[in-house]
C-alpha cells in the first residue's frame, strides 16, 4: 500500500519530495530512453536548478512557463520552481503566435523554459523583460530513434542544464505553504476563453495521494507518463504522483504508439493514465498484441468520453481492461475513478459507461439550476466539492464567482448518479469540443476565421469522430463584395492561427448560417447538418 507519509498532513510537495528522497535515494526516479536519474540525483540536479533560476531572479509566488513536451526536463523543472516557492504554467508546444502570447501575458510568467527549437517563437511574442532558458531534448537520450520527435537538432549547449552545472549547492529554501500556488493551469473551463486554475500544493497533493491510494500504487510502480506533461493530468497523476510515491517515471517525448509499445517492454511499465486515442492508436500497431501490455496491472483512461465496445475490444486483444477516470484541470484531475478491478457499469438508457466513484475527500453531487439537489438517478449538473477542487482562476474573479459559487465547482458536465455512486456523464451544458481530450472552444476557433477578410459569418460545432471523440467542423457564410474563397484556403488560413487540434476538419462555405430570432447562430442547427442524426 501507499506509504502514509505522502497523504496529508504533508504540508507541500517540497516536504512529499524530501521523504521520498529519504526513503530511497537510490531507486531510480525518472528515466528517458536509455537514461535514468536516481531520486538523489533528481534532488541534487532541482536544486542546481532552483539556485540557477533564483540567479535569473525567480522568487516565492513568481510564475514560469514550461513550454516542452515529456521530457525529464520537465519534472526537473517543476521541482526546482517548487523548490524556490515558485509556480509552473504549463505551455502546450503545439501553441503559437496569438495563442502563446496570450497565454504569457494573462499568467505574468516571468521567463519560460523552453525546448531549444522552439525558442525562438516564443522569443518572437514574450514581453520585454520575460527571459527564455533553452533546454535540449536529446540532452538525456543517447538513442536517436527517428521515431520519436523530441526536436529538429542537438542544441550546442543546454542553457538550462549548463547553468545548473555552474550552481552546485543547496536551493534557496522557501517557506511554502498549502495555499501557494503549484501548477497555473489553462483551460478554457465552462465559459469560454482560456483562464488559470489555481493548483496549489494542497490540491496538487490531495489529487497525487488520493488516486495513489485509489490505484494501490507502490515504490515498485512504473508509471509511464503518456498524457501529455502540458496537461493537468500528465502533471499530476502521471508526473507528481510518480515522483512523490517513489514509483519511477518512465517519459518518452512526444506521444509515438510504436515507441510507447517499446517503452512498456524495456522498462517493465505497471501503470499509465492516458486518453482514450492512445489506446486506440496502441490498438492499431498491427504486430501488437498481449506480450507487449505483460508487465502491466492497471490502465486508466481519462479526459473524454469512451465507447463500452472499445473497452470490450482492447481488451479482446490486450487482456487488459480499461479503468475509466474522470477529473478537470479545476480538479487538479483524477477525482472521480472506476475502483481498480472493477468493471464500470454501463447506462442502459444512453449506453454511457461510468466515469466511477467520487475518490475520498471529494463530494459529488448533482444539481438543478438553482443548485438544489436532484432526486437519485436523476439527471442534472455534476457540482464537485473538496480538497481537489481550485479555489478560483487567476486575477478573474467574475469567472471564479459563476463556476464556483459557494467554493463549489459547476463542472457544465451533466452527471447522473446512481444508488451505490456509479457516476455516469450524460451530456454537456458547457460549449465545449473534446478532440481527443483536449478541449476546444468554439469561439476561439471562430475568431480564427473571422480573421479572415473574405469571412462574412462563421459557426463552430463538434461532431462525433470514431478516433478522436469529436472533431471540429466550422460552417462559413462570405461577404457579399468579397473575394471568393474556398475549403481548402481557409483551412490553410487557420493553421497560422490554431494548434493543430483546434483546426476544422472541414470547413463549409454556404450562403447563410441559420440564426435564432434575436440573429445568434444556432449551433444545434449546425451540428445537425455536420453530423445527420436521422
Ligand atoms: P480538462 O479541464 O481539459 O481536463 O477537461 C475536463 C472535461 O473533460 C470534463 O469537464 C469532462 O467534460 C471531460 N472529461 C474528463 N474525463 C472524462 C471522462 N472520463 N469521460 C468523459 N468526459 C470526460
Amino acid at each position: 500500500m501507499p506509504d502514509a507519509d505522502i497523504h496529508p498532513p504533508t504540508r507541500n510537495l517540497i516536504e512529499a519530495w524530501t521523504r521520498r528522497v529519504e526513503r530511497e535515494p537510490e531507486r531510480v526516479a525518472i528515466t528517458y530512453f536509455d537514461a535514468t536519474l536516481s531520486a538523489r540525483e533528481v534532488d541534487r540536479l532541482t536544486d542546481a536548478l532552483a539556485v540557477a533560476l533564483a540567479r535569473r531572479g525567480v522568487t516565492h509566488g513568481d510564475r514560469v512557463g514550461i513550454y516542452l513536451q515529456n521530457i525529464p526536463q520537465y519534472p526537473l523543472t517543476l521541482l526546482a520552481l517548487w523548490k524556490l516557492g515558485a509556480a509552473a504554467v504549463p505551455v502546450n508546444p503545439m501553441y503559437r503566435g496569438d495563442e502563446l502570447a496570450r497565454l504569457l501575458t494573462d499568467s505574468g510568467a516571468v521567463g519560460v523554459v523552453s525546448s531549444y527549437d522552439a525558442a525562438e517563437d516564443v522569443r518572437a511574442v514574450a514581453a520585454s523583460g520575460v527571459w527564455v532558458v533553452t533546454t535540449d531534448p536529446h540532452s538525456f537520450q543517447t538513442t536517436d530513434d527517428p521515431r520519436v520527435f523530441t526536436g529538429i537538432g542537438r542544441a550546442e549547449e543546454d542553457e538550462l542544464l549548463s547553468e545548473a552545472a555552474q550552481c552546485d549547492g543547496q536551493a534557496p529554501a522557501a517557506e511554502l505553504s498549502g495555499d501557494d500556488l503549484a501548477i497555473l493551469a489553462y483551460t478554457s473551463g465552462t465559459t469560454g476563453p482560456p483562464k488559470g486554475a489555481c493548483n496549489s500544493h494542497a490540491n496538487v497533493l490531495a489529487v497525487a495521494s488520493s488516486y495513489a491510494a485509489h490505484v494501490g500504487l507502490t515504490s515498485d510502480d512504473v508509471v509511464l507518463g503518456v498524457a501529455p506533461l502540458f496537461h493537468i493530468t500528465g502533471a499530476v497523476v502521471n508526473a507528481t504522483m510518480a515522483l512523490l510515491h517513489g514509483g519511477s517515471l518512465v517519459l518518452a517525448g512526444r506521444f509515438h504508439p510504436e515507441v510507447t509499445l517499446d517503452e512498456i517492454r524495456t522498462h517493465g511499465v505497471t501503470f499509465t493514465i492516458g486518453s482514450i486515442t492512445v489506446f486506440n492508436a496502441l490498438g492499431a500497431v498491427p504486430q501488437a498484441g498481449r506480450d507487449d501490455l505483460a508487465s502491466i496491472r492497471a490502465l486508466y483512461s481519462g479526459g473524454a468520453p469512451i465507447p463500452p465496445a472499445t473497452v470490450e475490444r482492447f481488451e479482446a486483444r490486450f487482456g487488459h481492461y480499461i479503468h475509466n477516470v474522470y477529473g478537470m484541470t479545476e480538479t487538479t484531475s483524477a477525482v472521480v475513478a472506476v475502483p481498480l478491478g472493477e468493471r464500470a457499469p454501463v447506462d442502459a438508457a444512453t449506453d454511457t459507461l461510468s466515469v466511477g466513484k467520487a475518490l475520498p475527500g471529494l463530494t459529488a453531487r448533482v444539481v438543478d439550476a438553482s443548485g438544489a439537489d436532484v432526486s437519485t438517478g436523476a439527471p442534472g449538473e455534476l457540482e464537485l466539492s473538496g480538497p481537489q477542487v481550485v479555489s478560483g482562476y487567476l486575477d478573474n474573479p467574475e469567472a471564479t464567482a459563476s463556476t464556483f459559487p459557494g467554493g463549489r465547482l459547476r463542472t457544465g458536465d451533466v452527471a447522473v448518479i446512481d444508488a451505490d455512486g456509479w457516476v455516469y456523464l450524460v451530456d454537456r451544458i458547457k460549449d465545449q469540443i473534446n478532440v481527443s481530450g483536449f478541449k476546444v472552444w468554439p469561439r476561439e476557433v471562430e475568431d480564427a476565421l473571422y480573421r479572415h477578410p473574405s469571412v462574412h459569418e462563421a459557426g463552430v460545432v463538434g461532431v462525433p469522430d470514431d478516433y478522436q471523440g469529436e472533431s471540429v467542423v466550422a460552417f462559413v457564410s462570405l461577404g457579399t463584395d468579397a473575394p471568393r474563397v474556398g475549403e481548402d484556403a481557409l483551412l490553410e488560413f487557420v493553421r497560422e492561427h490554431l494548434a493543430a487540434y483546434k483546426r476544422p476538419k472541414h470547413i463549409h462555405v454556404v450562403d447563410d448560417l441559420p440564426k435564432t430570432q434575436t440573429g445568434k447562430i444556432r449551433r444545434t442547427a449546425l451540428r445537425e447538418v455536420a453530423h445527420p442524426t436521422t
